[in-house]
């Protein structure tokens, strides 16, 4: 019922050139790979329109790593909804962990943000996940109920039905090598496919796709998206090589 999909965020890596090679390459094994699964590609905002080019024609979901929750005005470096739908963009990262901690997204921004890329039809990935410190302190389910329900507030059930996504990342495992074994994360997309029911209903959280990201490599990801509750990957260090996405991909 859920079509897995499988994410990459190239995040600030890679220049002009080796972004459209990559690209290019990914195009060229997804057009004899089978067609039961998504992928999406998140390359740094400069090269958004060199890839859609590349992309064009494809069934390949070009996203952009973050979004400015305005419309626009005097935002200096942000980017909007309407600038990245006119770039052929269709989908959008939202709160990823490096966002949280570095650019100093808070659940409220996040939660400006993927209103304002939902009301644009972006389809949006948005990002939860805990710190080692709160996984210590036996908190993760909680930090991750509330990153949802302040994300979510006032998101109708149809927008979450037709463009929502969750990526449940683990900031501990993120660019760390270090990966929840399936079961810890099948456990907390489990959780979160049950704050989904709470909110939109059984008909909506059977529908959205909960991701998993932080570490995966083509070898832990069949296992992982074996996982009843694991729909897809949201994949870093390793998107970054043709050879490895493909083999994630094909996983
Ligand atoms: C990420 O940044 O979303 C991520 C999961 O990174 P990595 O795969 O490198 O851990």
């Amino acid at each position: 019922m859920r079509r897995p999909l499988i994410a990459g965020n190239w995040k600030m890596n890679l220049d002009r050139a080796s972004a459209s090679a990559l690209a290019r390459s990914l195009k060229n094994s997804m057009a004899t790979a089978g067609a039961e699964r998504d992928m999406l590609l998140a390359p740094p905002y400069p090269y958004l329109a060199a890839v859609a080019e590349i992309l064009e024609g494809t069934r390949i979901i070009l996203a952009a790593q973050d979004v400015s929750p305005f419309d626009s005005g005097a935002y200096t470096g942000q980017v909007s909804t309407g600038m990245l739908l006119d770039l052929g963009c269709t989908a959008t990262l939202v709160g990823h962990s490096e966002r949280r901690a570095i650019s100093g997204d808070t659940d409220e921004i996040v939660h400006d943000k993927v209103v304002k890329a939902l009301d644009a039809g972006l389809h949006t990935v948005l990002c939860v996940g805990e710190v080692e410190s709160e996984r210590e302190r036996g908190e993760a389910e909680s930090v991750v109920r509330r990153q949802l329900s302040v994300a979510l507030d006032g998101v109708r059930a149809d927008q979450a039905s037709l463009k929502l996504s969750v990526a449940y990342e683990p900031v501990w495992a993120i660019g760390t090598g270090k990966t929840a074994t399936s079961a810890d994360a099948q456990e907390m997309h489990h959780e979160i496919r049950e704050f989904l029911e709470s909110s939109f209903g059984g008909d909506v959280s059977a529908r959205v796709r909960i991701l998993y990201g932080g570490s995966v490599k083509p070898s832990n990801a069949g296992e992982l998206l074996a996982a009843e509750d694991i729909d897809g990957v949201l994949v870093g260090g390793a998107s970054l090589d043709a050879e490895s996405f493909s083999a994630i991909y094909s996983a």
